[in-house]
Protein backbone atom coordinates (compact mmCIF):
# COMPACT_ATOMS: atom_id res chain seq x y z
CA UNK A 1 0.00 0.00 0.00
CA UNK A 2 1.31 3.38 -0.56
CA UNK A 3 0.70 6.31 1.36
CA UNK A 4 2.63 9.47 2.65
CA UNK A 5 1.03 10.89 5.85
CA UNK A 6 2.02 14.47 5.51
CA UNK A 7 -0.75 16.58 6.92
CA UNK A 8 -2.11 18.32 4.08
CA UNK A 9 -1.53 15.84 1.37
CA UNK A 10 -2.72 12.56 3.22
CA UNK A 11 -5.39 11.12 1.13
CA UNK A 12 -6.02 8.38 3.40
CA UNK A 13 -5.76 10.77 6.13
CA UNK A 14 -9.57 11.33 6.77
CA UNK A 15 -10.67 12.77 10.31
CA UNK A 16 -7.19 12.40 11.07
CA UNK A 17 -6.42 15.58 8.68
CA UNK A 18 -4.53 18.56 10.57
CA UNK A 19 -6.75 21.61 10.44
CA UNK A 20 -3.44 24.01 10.78
CA UNK A 21 -1.12 24.50 7.19
CA UNK A 22 2.19 23.55 8.47
CA UNK A 23 3.58 26.63 6.03
CA UNK A 24 1.59 29.11 7.92
CA UNK A 25 2.43 28.60 11.70
CA UNK A 26 5.53 28.40 14.15
CA UNK A 27 6.61 25.24 15.26
CA UNK A 28 5.55 26.26 18.99
CA UNK A 29 1.73 26.57 16.90
CA UNK A 30 1.74 23.92 15.43
CA UNK A 31 2.65 21.72 18.48
CA UNK A 32 0.38 23.67 21.16
CA UNK A 33 -2.58 22.85 18.94
CA UNK A 34 -1.02 19.09 17.96
CA UNK A 35 -2.05 20.24 14.59
CA UNK A 36 -5.54 21.51 15.18
CA UNK A 37 -7.27 18.38 14.80
CA UNK A 38 -10.83 18.52 15.40
CA UNK A 39 -13.58 15.51 16.38
CA UNK A 40 -15.75 15.84 13.26
CA UNK A 41 -18.09 13.82 15.10
CA UNK A 42 -18.25 15.85 18.34
CA UNK A 43 -16.53 18.84 17.48
CA UNK A 44 -13.65 17.83 20.67
CA UNK A 45 -10.90 19.98 20.71
CA UNK A 46 -8.85 17.26 21.99
CA UNK A 47 -9.09 14.23 18.87
CA UNK A 48 -10.36 10.80 20.90
CA UNK A 49 -8.52 7.85 21.61
CA UNK A 50 -9.11 5.65 18.40
CA UNK A 51 -8.72 2.07 20.11
CA UNK A 52 -10.66 -0.19 17.15
CA UNK A 53 -8.46 -3.14 16.06
CA UNK A 54 -10.54 -3.16 13.02
CA UNK A 55 -12.85 -0.89 10.55
CA UNK A 56 -16.70 -1.54 8.53
CA UNK A 57 -15.88 -2.60 5.16
CA UNK A 58 -18.72 -0.94 3.08
CA UNK A 59 -21.25 -2.95 1.32
CA UNK A 60 -19.35 -2.98 -2.01
CA UNK A 61 -16.55 -4.73 -0.50
CA UNK A 62 -14.39 -1.33 -0.86
CA UNK A 63 -13.12 0.18 2.52
CA UNK A 64 -14.10 4.27 1.63
CA UNK A 65 -11.86 5.11 5.20
CA UNK A 66 -8.81 3.86 3.25
CA UNK A 67 -8.64 2.03 6.99
CA UNK A 68 -8.91 -1.98 7.52
CA UNK A 69 -6.90 -2.97 10.19
CA UNK A 70 -5.06 -1.49 13.17
CA UNK A 71 -1.80 -2.56 12.27
CA UNK A 72 -1.37 -0.60 9.12
CA UNK A 73 -4.04 2.69 10.08
CA UNK A 74 -4.57 4.06 12.89
CA UNK A 75 -6.00 7.80 13.49
CA UNK A 76 -4.56 8.02 16.58
CA UNK A 77 -1.20 6.97 15.61
CA UNK A 78 -1.59 8.87 12.16
CA UNK A 79 -2.55 12.51 14.18
CA UNK A 80 0.58 12.10 16.64
CA UNK A 81 3.16 11.11 13.33
CA UNK A 82 1.37 14.14 11.84
CA UNK A 83 2.55 16.51 14.43
CA UNK A 84 6.00 14.83 14.15
CA UNK A 85 5.97 15.08 10.53
CA UNK A 86 5.56 18.88 10.81
CA UNK A 87 7.92 20.10 13.31
CA UNK A 88 10.92 17.84 11.50
CA UNK A 89 9.82 19.18 8.08
CA UNK A 90 9.24 15.94 6.40
CA UNK A 91 7.65 15.90 3.17
CA UNK A 92 6.79 12.01 3.22
CA UNK A 93 5.51 11.93 6.68
CA UNK A 94 6.50 10.13 9.73
CA UNK A 95 5.99 6.65 11.04
CA UNK A 96 5.67 5.81 14.70
CA UNK A 97 7.14 2.33 16.33
CA UNK A 98 7.35 0.57 19.98
CA UNK A 99 10.35 2.08 20.55
CA UNK A 100 13.24 3.90 19.54
CA UNK A 101 15.16 0.68 19.09
CA UNK A 102 12.47 -0.71 16.77
CA UNK A 103 12.59 2.48 14.27
CA UNK A 104 16.34 1.65 14.33
CA UNK A 105 16.06 -1.87 13.60
CA UNK A 106 13.49 -1.08 10.40
CA UNK A 107 15.94 1.18 8.94
CA UNK A 108 18.86 -1.89 8.71
CA UNK A 109 16.71 -4.38 7.95
CA UNK A 110 15.07 -2.26 5.31
CA UNK A 111 19.09 -2.67 3.50
CA UNK A 112 20.38 -5.21 1.42
CA UNK A 113 22.40 -8.39 2.49
CA UNK A 114 26.14 -7.30 1.53
CA UNK A 115 25.59 -3.79 2.12
CA UNK A 116 28.07 -1.37 4.21
CA UNK A 117 27.01 1.04 6.93
CA UNK A 118 29.00 3.82 8.97
CA UNK A 119 28.13 4.30 12.09
CA UNK A 120 29.46 6.39 14.87
CA UNK A 121 31.68 5.28 17.35
CA UNK A 122 30.17 7.69 19.57
CA UNK A 123 26.38 6.43 19.36
CA UNK A 124 23.68 5.21 21.58
CA UNK A 125 25.69 1.95 23.17
CA UNK A 126 22.12 0.08 22.86
CA UNK A 127 21.93 1.02 18.94
CA UNK A 128 25.76 0.26 18.78
CA UNK A 129 25.26 -3.16 20.83
CA UNK A 130 22.70 -4.20 18.17
CA UNK A 131 25.03 -3.02 15.09
CA UNK A 132 27.62 -5.16 16.65
CA UNK A 133 25.76 -8.32 16.99
CA UNK A 134 22.23 -8.52 14.93
CA UNK A 135 23.23 -6.55 11.93
CA UNK A 136 25.96 -9.38 11.08
CA UNK A 137 22.79 -11.76 10.94
CA UNK A 138 21.36 -9.54 8.40
CA UNK A 139 24.40 -9.43 6.21
CA UNK A 140 25.51 -5.62 6.93
CA UNK A 141 28.77 -4.77 7.79
CA UNK A 142 29.56 -2.35 10.28
CA UNK A 143 32.56 -0.04 10.73
CA UNK A 144 31.93 2.47 13.60
CA UNK A 145 34.41 5.85 13.33
CA UNK A 146 34.29 9.13 14.56
CA UNK A 147 31.89 11.41 12.77
CA UNK A 148 33.33 14.52 13.74
CA UNK A 149 36.49 13.81 11.37
CA UNK A 150 35.17 14.42 8.64
CA UNK A 151 38.31 12.53 6.72
CA UNK A 152 38.12 9.34 9.02
CA UNK A 153 34.24 9.55 7.82
CA UNK A 154 35.33 9.46 3.89
CA UNK A 155 37.77 7.28 4.48
CA UNK A 156 35.35 4.67 5.75
CA UNK A 157 33.43 4.46 2.46
CA UNK A 158 33.77 0.86 0.81
CA UNK A 159 32.85 1.99 -2.99
CA UNK A 160 29.93 0.20 -4.73
CA UNK A 161 28.79 -0.83 -1.01
CA UNK A 162 28.50 1.57 1.20
CA UNK A 163 24.54 2.40 1.35
CA UNK A 164 23.91 4.20 4.78
CA UNK A 165 25.50 6.53 7.21
CA UNK A 166 24.40 6.95 10.82
CA UNK A 167 24.92 9.29 12.54
CA UNK A 168 23.67 11.09 16.07
CA UNK A 169 24.02 13.98 17.18
CA UNK A 170 24.55 15.25 20.03
CA UNK A 171 25.95 12.27 20.54
CA UNK A 172 25.70 9.66 23.92
CA UNK A 173 27.23 10.67 26.26
CA UNK A 174 30.18 12.62 25.18
CA UNK A 175 27.66 15.34 23.35
CA UNK A 176 29.84 14.90 20.32
CA UNK A 177 28.42 17.14 17.71
CA UNK A 178 27.86 15.88 13.92
CA UNK A 179 28.01 18.44 11.09
CA UNK A 180 25.35 16.89 9.34
CA UNK A 181 25.74 18.94 6.02
CA UNK A 182 29.61 17.66 5.64
CA UNK A 183 28.56 13.93 6.51
CA UNK A 184 25.45 14.28 3.93
CA UNK A 185 27.33 15.73 1.20
CA UNK A 186 29.84 12.54 1.52
CA UNK A 187 27.18 10.40 1.88
CA UNK A 188 25.54 11.81 -1.01
CA UNK A 189 28.68 11.76 -3.19
CA UNK A 190 28.73 8.05 -2.39
CA UNK A 191 24.90 7.24 -3.50
CA UNK A 192 24.54 6.32 0.39
CA UNK A 193 21.37 7.63 2.84
CA UNK A 194 22.35 9.65 5.81
CA UNK A 195 19.79 8.66 8.92
CA UNK A 196 20.59 10.99 11.85
CA UNK A 197 19.77 9.95 15.56
CA UNK A 198 17.86 13.42 16.55
CA UNK A 199 16.83 12.03 20.05
CA UNK A 200 19.27 14.49 21.59
CA UNK A 201 18.37 17.70 19.44
CA UNK A 202 14.77 17.44 18.76
CA UNK A 203 12.96 19.15 15.90
CA UNK A 204 13.16 22.26 18.10
CA UNK A 205 17.27 22.51 18.16
CA UNK A 206 18.10 20.85 15.01
CA UNK A 207 16.19 19.97 11.76
CA UNK A 208 18.18 17.30 10.55
CA UNK A 209 16.78 17.04 6.76
CA UNK A 210 16.94 20.74 6.28
CA UNK A 211 20.76 20.15 6.56
CA UNK A 212 20.75 17.26 3.73
CA UNK A 213 19.71 13.95 6.05
CA UNK A 214 17.28 11.55 4.60
CA UNK A 215 15.69 10.10 7.47
CA UNK A 216 15.42 11.24 10.86
CA UNK A 217 14.76 8.55 14.41
CA UNK A 218 13.92 9.58 17.58
CA UNK A 219 13.82 7.59 20.47
CA UNK A 220 10.31 9.31 21.74
CA UNK A 221 10.61 8.03 24.86
CA UNK A 222 12.99 10.70 25.27
CA UNK A 223 12.28 14.71 25.24
CA UNK A 224 9.32 14.12 21.88
CA UNK A 225 7.20 12.63 24.91
CA UNK A 226 9.02 14.11 27.97
CA UNK A 227 7.18 12.54 30.60
CA UNK A 228 9.15 9.28 30.99
CA UNK A 229 5.61 7.31 30.91
CA UNK A 230 6.36 6.05 27.19
CA UNK A 231 8.17 3.91 24.93
CA UNK A 232 8.23 5.01 21.11
CA UNK A 233 10.28 5.64 18.55
CA UNK A 234 9.35 7.31 15.36
CA UNK A 235 10.91 7.82 11.67
CA UNK A 236 10.58 10.74 9.50
CA UNK A 237 11.67 11.20 5.61
CA UNK A 238 12.41 13.81 3.73
CA UNK A 239 10.82 12.16 0.41
CA UNK A 240 8.02 9.51 -0.02
CA UNK A 241 10.93 7.34 -2.00
CA UNK A 242 11.26 3.43 -2.46
CA UNK A 243 13.16 3.16 0.57
CA UNK A 244 10.64 4.98 2.70
CA UNK A 245 7.80 2.93 1.18
CA UNK A 246 10.11 -0.03 2.27
CA UNK A 247 10.02 1.01 6.02
CA UNK A 248 6.01 1.23 5.99
CA UNK A 249 5.86 -2.38 4.42
CA UNK A 250 8.24 -3.17 7.28
CA UNK A 251 6.58 -1.65 9.78
CA UNK A 252 3.11 -2.84 8.88
CA UNK A 253 4.51 -6.84 7.90
CA UNK A 254 6.72 -6.75 11.33
CA UNK A 255 4.27 -5.11 13.34
CA UNK A 256 6.87 -3.13 15.08
CA UNK A 257 3.80 -0.44 15.73
CA UNK A 258 3.26 1.36 18.40
CA UNK A 259 -0.18 0.91 20.81
CA UNK A 260 -2.91 3.51 20.12
CA UNK A 261 -2.61 4.72 23.78
CA UNK A 262 1.28 5.49 23.42
CA UNK A 263 0.58 7.28 20.83
CA UNK A 264 -2.30 9.78 23.05
CA UNK A 265 -0.13 10.52 25.27
CA UNK A 266 2.81 10.85 23.56
CA UNK A 267 0.90 13.70 21.43
CA UNK A 268 -0.19 15.16 24.52
CA UNK A 269 3.43 15.76 25.41
CA UNK A 270 4.29 16.73 22.30
CA UNK A 271 2.30 20.10 23.03
CA UNK A 272 4.56 21.48 25.47
CA UNK A 273 7.36 20.13 23.40
CA UNK A 274 9.31 23.95 22.40
CA UNK A 275 8.65 25.03 26.02
CA UNK A 276 9.76 22.08 27.31
CA UNK A 277 12.98 22.05 25.26
CA UNK A 278 13.55 25.87 25.87
CA UNK A 279 13.51 25.18 29.30
CA UNK A 280 15.67 22.59 29.62
CA UNK A 281 18.43 23.82 26.95
CA UNK A 282 18.99 26.85 29.10
CA UNK A 283 18.94 24.90 32.14
CA UNK A 284 21.42 22.77 30.68
CA UNK A 285 23.31 25.80 29.83
CA UNK A 286 23.17 27.44 33.17
CA UNK A 287 24.79 23.87 34.84
CA UNK A 288 27.46 23.61 32.09
CA UNK A 289 28.37 27.35 33.19
CA UNK A 290 28.23 26.35 36.97
CA UNK A 291 29.96 23.36 36.54
CA UNK A 292 32.78 24.67 34.64
CA UNK A 293 35.91 25.91 36.60
CA UNK A 294 33.94 24.08 39.69
CA UNK A 295 37.06 22.42 42.10
CA UNK A 296 35.87 19.14 41.82
CA UNK A 297 34.90 18.84 38.11
CA UNK A 298 37.47 18.16 35.86
CA UNK A 299 35.82 18.71 32.68
CA UNK A 300 32.43 19.61 31.62
CA UNK A 301 31.08 18.29 28.13
CA UNK A 302 28.54 20.12 26.81
CA UNK A 303 28.74 22.05 23.31
CA UNK A 304 26.70 24.91 24.34
CA UNK A 305 30.28 26.19 26.15
CA UNK A 306 32.45 27.78 23.91
CA UNK A 307 35.91 25.72 24.42
CA UNK A 308 33.54 22.39 23.34
CA UNK A 309 35.21 21.18 20.06
CA UNK A 310 31.93 21.11 18.50
CA UNK A 311 30.67 24.41 19.93
CA UNK A 312 31.11 26.50 16.32
CA UNK A 313 29.33 23.52 13.89
CA UNK A 314 26.61 23.38 17.23
CA UNK A 315 26.32 27.12 17.15
CA UNK A 316 25.49 26.79 13.22
CA UNK A 317 23.75 23.62 13.25
CA UNK A 318 21.44 23.95 16.73
CA UNK A 319 19.12 27.44 16.88
CA UNK A 320 17.37 27.91 20.35
CA UNK A 321 19.47 26.13 22.50
CA UNK A 322 22.25 22.99 22.70
CA UNK A 323 20.56 20.47 24.44
CA UNK A 324 19.76 19.42 27.91
CA UNK A 325 21.87 16.51 28.38
CA UNK A 326 25.38 17.42 29.33
CA UNK A 327 28.57 15.12 30.84
CA UNK A 328 30.89 15.74 33.34
CA UNK A 329 34.09 14.02 34.64
CA UNK A 330 34.34 14.65 38.35
CA UNK A 331 37.94 15.26 39.23
CA UNK A 332 38.41 12.51 41.58
CA UNK A 333 37.59 10.15 39.62
CA UNK A 334 35.46 6.72 38.96
CA UNK A 335 34.92 6.45 42.66
CA UNK A 336 34.07 10.44 43.11
CA UNK A 337 31.80 10.06 40.44
CA UNK A 338 29.40 6.71 41.99
CA UNK A 339 29.51 8.55 45.05
CA UNK A 340 28.31 11.82 44.23
CA UNK A 341 25.34 9.58 41.70
CA UNK A 342 24.95 8.09 45.34
CA UNK A 343 24.77 11.42 47.45
CA UNK A 344 22.27 13.73 45.44
CA UNK A 345 18.71 14.38 46.42
CA UNK A 346 16.67 16.29 44.13
CA UNK A 347 18.36 14.68 40.62
CA UNK A 348 16.92 11.10 40.35
CA UNK A 349 19.47 8.54 39.53
CA UNK A 350 18.07 6.40 36.43
CA UNK A 351 18.85 5.87 32.69
CA UNK A 352 17.21 7.76 30.26
CA UNK A 353 16.84 11.27 29.01
CA UNK A 354 14.53 14.07 28.45
CA UNK A 355 12.19 14.29 31.17
CA UNK A 356 10.59 17.10 32.82
CA UNK A 357 12.30 15.43 36.01
CA UNK A 358 16.82 15.96 36.41
CA UNK A 359 18.56 12.39 36.41
CA UNK A 360 22.05 11.47 36.85
CA UNK A 361 23.61 8.41 35.49
CA UNK A 362 27.34 6.81 36.02
CA UNK A 363 27.01 6.21 32.02
CA UNK A 364 30.17 3.62 31.91
CA UNK A 365 28.93 1.06 34.18
CA UNK A 366 25.51 0.84 32.10
CA UNK A 367 27.43 1.17 28.92
CA UNK A 368 30.08 -1.90 30.09
CA UNK A 369 33.21 -3.17 28.38
CA UNK A 370 34.38 -1.56 25.11
CA UNK A 371 32.53 1.85 25.72
CA UNK A 372 34.44 4.78 24.68
CA UNK A 373 32.75 6.26 28.14
CA UNK A 374 35.37 7.54 30.37
CA UNK A 375 34.92 5.87 34.24
CA UNK A 376 34.87 9.37 36.05
CA UNK A 377 31.95 10.51 33.44
CA UNK A 378 28.12 11.67 35.02
CA UNK A 379 25.86 12.12 32.54
CA UNK A 380 23.30 14.88 33.21
CA UNK A 381 20.10 14.83 31.74
CA UNK A 382 18.54 18.31 32.65
CA UNK A 383 14.68 18.76 33.41
CA UNK A 384 12.62 21.85 34.37
CA UNK A 385 13.01 22.02 37.34
CA UNK A 386 15.24 25.40 38.71
CA UNK A 387 18.23 24.89 37.43
CA UNK A 388 20.02 26.85 40.53
CA UNK A 389 18.45 24.15 43.01
CA UNK A 390 19.83 21.65 40.61
CA UNK A 391 23.27 23.02 40.93
CA UNK A 392 23.14 23.05 44.54
CA UNK A 393 21.92 19.03 44.75
CA UNK A 394 24.78 18.55 42.30
CA UNK A 395 27.43 21.10 44.21
CA UNK A 396 26.91 19.65 47.76
CA UNK A 397 26.88 16.43 46.39
CA UNK A 398 30.49 16.45 44.85
CA UNK A 399 31.55 18.46 47.81
CA UNK A 400 30.36 15.22 50.14
CA UNK A 401 32.04 12.68 47.45
CA UNK A 402 35.12 14.14 48.26
CA UNK A 403 35.19 14.36 51.95
CA UNK A 404 33.60 11.17 52.52
C1 LIG B 1 16.98 5.86 24.25
C2 LIG B 1 17.68 6.06 22.96
C3 LIG B 1 17.53 5.17 21.90
C4 LIG B 1 16.66 3.92 22.01
O1 LIG B 1 15.32 4.25 22.12
P1 LIG B 1 14.25 3.33 22.94
O2 LIG B 1 13.01 4.14 22.85
O3 LIG B 1 14.77 3.16 24.34
O4 LIG B 1 14.16 2.04 22.22
C5 LIG B 1 18.17 5.45 20.71
N1 LIG B 1 18.97 6.54 20.58
C6 LIG B 1 19.16 7.41 21.59
C7 LIG B 1 20.04 8.60 21.39
C8 LIG B 1 18.53 7.20 22.82
O5 LIG B 1 18.74 8.06 23.82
Amino acid sequence: MSRTNAPETDPDAGHARGALNVADWSQRTLAAQAMGHIDPVTRAVVPPLHLSTTYLRDADNGYRSGFSYARPDNATIREAEGVIAALEGAEAGALLFGSGMAAAAAVFSALAPGDHVIAPEVMYWGLKRWLRQEAPRLGLTVDFVAMDNRDAVRAAFVPGRTRLVWAETPGNPLCTIVDLAAIAELAHAASARLVVDSTASSPILTRPLEHGADLVMHSATKILNGHSDVVAGVLAAARPDAFWERLIAIRATWGAILGPFEAYLLMRGLRTLPLRVSAQSAGALHLAERLSGHPLVGTVLYPGLADHPGHAVAARQMQGGFGFMLSIRVAGGEAAAIATAARVRLWKRATSLGGVESLIEHRASVEGTGTPCPPDLLRLSVGIEDPEDLFRDLDEALHGAASS
